[in-house]
């Protein structure tokens, strides 16, 4: 099963993909979150990354696809794979065609979840995440059972910088403008799964269960 979660900033594709890579024993791999690992590893691209990031803009094309084309070489991902949040481009998503290919591989089905612009902004100004294993809560609709501090791991939450309503703002522009058009990318495809977000997490799990039963 080789999956892409995709969706507007704040859509649940973190919440989402960490059950599903749990349930499917699929490798993740989130770009986003790649790179603020690195970051906190003080490795250099991290903080070159960063940089775009805190802004809410997109790090470039060359940088995402190199990371992701090594990743994807890795063993652990060579049958089973839950890509979120990449590609963000239609650059991307041809270039990742072309990687996938070469590797004689490609998507089984590209989910995307819907959500409206008004929970967008309520859902990213609210996200708190661990600072250790990157797990995502809510202060409304997910607190974690002690305040700052993450059930799954007892890391130290924190607040994204993008997620701060200057960089929200930009990262919602950049989104309609640079990544729908994927939608129809791959809607043209014949391989787009569209779920309705504005669920609770429990029912959003399920449809994007019920769009991956379609494919099986
Ligand atoms: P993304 O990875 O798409 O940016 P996240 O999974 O990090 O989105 O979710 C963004 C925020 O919205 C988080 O604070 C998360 O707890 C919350 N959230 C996600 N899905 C739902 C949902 N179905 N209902 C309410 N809040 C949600
Ligand atoms: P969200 O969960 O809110 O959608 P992510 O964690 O996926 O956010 O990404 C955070 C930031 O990391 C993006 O706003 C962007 O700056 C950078 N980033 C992540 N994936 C990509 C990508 N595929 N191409 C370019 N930049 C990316
Ligand atoms: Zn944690």
């Amino acid at each position: 099963m080789k999956i892409l979660l995709m969706g507007p900033p704040g859509a649940g594709k973190g919440s989402q993909s960490a059950k599903l890579v749990k349930d499917y024993e699929l490798t993740n791999i989130s770009t986003g979150e790649m790179f603020r690992e690195a970051a906190r590893n003080n490795e250099p691209l991290g903080i070159e990354a960063m940089k775009y990031i805190d802004q809410g803009d997109l790090v470039s094309d060359e940088i995402t696809n190199e990371i992701v084309r090594k990743r994807l070489l890795k063993p652990d991902a060579e049958r089973c794979f839950l890509l979120d949040g990449y590609p963000r481009t239609v650059s991307q998503a041809q270039a990742l065609d072309a990687m996938l290919l070469s590797m004689k591989s490609k998507l089984t089905a590209v989910i995307n979840i819907t959500v409206d612009k008004e929970a967008i902004l309520e859902r990213m100004v609210g996200r708190r995440v661990c600072k250790s294993c990157g797990l995502s809560y809510h202060l409304k609709f997910k607190p974690p059972k002690k305040e700052g501090v993450c059930d799954a791991c007892g890391g130290e939450l924190y607040q994204r910088v993008d997620d701060q309503p200057e960089s929200v703002r930009n990262r919602l522009d950049i989104y309609e403008r640079k990544t729908k058009p994927i939608v129809d990318y791959y809607a043209g495809h014949g391989i787009l799964k569209n779920v309705n977000g504005m669920q609770t997490f429990e029912n959003v799990y399920k449809d994007i269960k019920e769009a991956l039963g379609e494919v099986k």
